[in-house]
């Protein structure tokens, strides 16, 4: 098996055994692609939301957050064009019954193309040493340039085909490729069918009057459609942004890749309006601040590439992706568009209203123009935990298991453990958490020799651990450990509420951005 394949599991499977996510339903044998967060993944959740909350409204005086209902109106999904064209191209293979989104398996081909494009860099670096010029030869190398050649021949081919909705071309292009069913080889297909990817539901109680309504499939137009609103009652001039973090929903065609593609899942959006014209401007500087606000993070440059569309949406001038180094390889974490005025133009068209702004520098009336940032949640979620689970061999030889998050982001900032239970350790352990307790969120364990305390707290990410002894009831101090270093301190009891903000405070993160 892979290795990568090895280190997914091992992902799914913590998760689980640690509280952080369970399958849906597990109990009734799961519901495809719908996951549950346990106890410590709330906590993980919540922490990440803060995190991007705190960047984006907090931290930007001219940005505000609001909460819109995940029910609206039907007609709000045509004027948005979901309803005409929120599809994804699928294809079945006739043999394993499988269903496929035809797009992802010609993306899927490129990437390989791409794995031995790296290969032949790799090499290449390894023969050369210090000598090894990349662009010199990424730009020469024939086998390189026939690689890229290659690849960008098909995505363009590829972009070409959906734009003009030519389905027969994309089979063509599966066909020509002899692209197989990846778990069973059979290159035995179906034509390839555009399939609409929103949830319908019903309004009201009688089936004659009930109105058909769609689940969300992004939080964005929640925003659109409230922009005036809030324009008018924050006074704020343009540009200025609206955040939201909320459920989405989208019956999507494949959803194999555990919370990285779910049908119920969590976005964190932030549309920001600004004057026609100026709209490149503004969408070069989101994508700076969006990848240094990832950065901060700490999982490392080299995980994150941008990936600049070719193929723009219908609402798009222009578009890209922030990719992830996940367990899988690079993927989508988060997309960046600038929306033009599609979408306010498409609300004011569709509901007879005008949502125009009246610019006092330049005294005229008009629609802004919309940079979006759109991040999910789950994704930013799976990025961390994949990222930070890692399996050490210390200096005595033994092996554990740590999730270093980002303190900040820990579901637990600090386990409060006494020794042991008699000899009043724990009566005083106890008064400790109760003072702590209303500043972060701490876990209390008795039980167990410390050493297998201390491993299931690193196995959960808590950033600190602190142990009451005997000493602690003559001197008042504590030992302090610190998950990563696994140094041991002692440190005051008065000095811990400083100490674990210190540690884990979003300060810190925030201040990285
Ligand atoms: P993809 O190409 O992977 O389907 P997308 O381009 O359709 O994603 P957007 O519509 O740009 O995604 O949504 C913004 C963000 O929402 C994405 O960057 C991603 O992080 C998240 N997202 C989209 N679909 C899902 C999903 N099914 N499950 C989890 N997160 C998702």
């Amino acid at each position: 098996m892979a290795k990568q394949e090895d280190v997914f599991k091992k992902v799914i499977s913590h998760a689980k055994e640690y509280g952080f996510i369970f399958p849906s339903s597990e109990i009734y044998d799961g519901l495809s692609a719908i996951y549950d967060y346990g106890q410590n993944g709330a906590e993980l959740k919540n922490n990440i939301k803060q995190y991007w909350w705190k960047a984006m409204v907090q931290l930007n005086e001219n940005i505000v957050g609001i909460d819109s209902a995940i029910f609206m109106h039907p007609t709000i999904w045509k004027a948005s064009g979901h309803v005409d064209a929120f599809n994804d191209p699928l294809i079945d293979n006739k043999d394993s019954k499988k269903r496929f989104r035809a797009d992802v398996l010609i993306e899927d081909y490129c990437a390989k193309i791409e794995d031995k494009e790296n290969k032949e860099i790799e090499k290449a670096a390894k023969r050369f040493g210090d000598a090894f010029d990349k662009a010199e030869f990424v730009a020469t190398n024939p086998r390189v340039l026939e690689y890229r050649a290659k690849r960008e021949a098909i995505l363009s081919r590829l972009a070409k085909s959906l734009e003009k909705e030519d389905l027969a071309d994309v089979k063509a292009l599966i066909e020509e490729l002899e692209i197989a069913d990846p778990d069973t080889g059979s290159k035995n297909w179906t034509e390839v069918r555009q399939f609409n990817l929103m949830f319908g539901t019903k309004l009201g109680a009688s089936a004659d009057t009930a109105t058909d309504l769609y689940l969300r499939p992004e939080t964005a137009q929640g925003i659109f459609v409230n922009y005036l609103n809030v324009q008018k009652t924050s006074r704020h001039k343009l540009p200025f942004g609206i955040a939201q973090i909320g459920k989405a929903f989208r019956n999507e065609i494949v959803a194999r890749q555990f919370i990285f593609r779910m049908r119920e899942f969590e976005q964190m959006e932030m549309q920001y309006f600004v004057a026609p014209g100026t709209e490149l401007e503004f969408y070069e500087n989101w994508k700076t601040k969006r990848l240094n606000w990832h950065l901060a993070l700490g999982l490392g440059s080299e995980n994150y590439r941008f990936h600049d569309h070719e193929k723009l949406a219908h609402y798009a001038n222009a578009a890209a992706d922030i990719e992830f180094n996940f367990p899988f390889g690079f993927k989508e974490l988060e997309g960046i568009h600038s929306r033009t005025d599609f979408d306010l133009k498409a609300h004011e068209k569709f509901s007879g209203r005008k949502l125009q702004y009246f610019d006092p520098e330049r005294n005229e009336n008009y629609v802004p123009y919309v940079v979006e940032t759109s991040v999910g949640l789950d994704r930013l979620f799976l990025a961390l935990f994949s990222t930070c689970l890692k399996d050490e061999v210390l200096e005595d030889g033994s092996e554990r298991t740590v999730l270093s998050l980002p303190p900040a982001l820990a579901p637990v900032k600090a386990a409060i453990l006494p020794l042991m239970k008699k000899d009043g350790l724990a009566e005083y352990a106890e008064t400790i958490f109760n003072d702590l307790k209303y500043d972060f969120n701490l876990f209390y364990e008795e039980k167990d020799a410390i050493g297998k305390r201390y491993r299931r707290q690193d196995a959960i990410g808590t950033p600190l651990c602190i142990t009451i002894d005997h000493d602690s009831l003559a001197d008042n101090t504590v030992t302090i450990r610190d998950r990563d270093t696994m140094k041991q301190e002692r440190v005051p009891v008065t000095e811990l509420r400083r100490i674990i903000d210190e540690k884990t405070s979003f300060r810190n993160l925030l201040s990285k951005i």
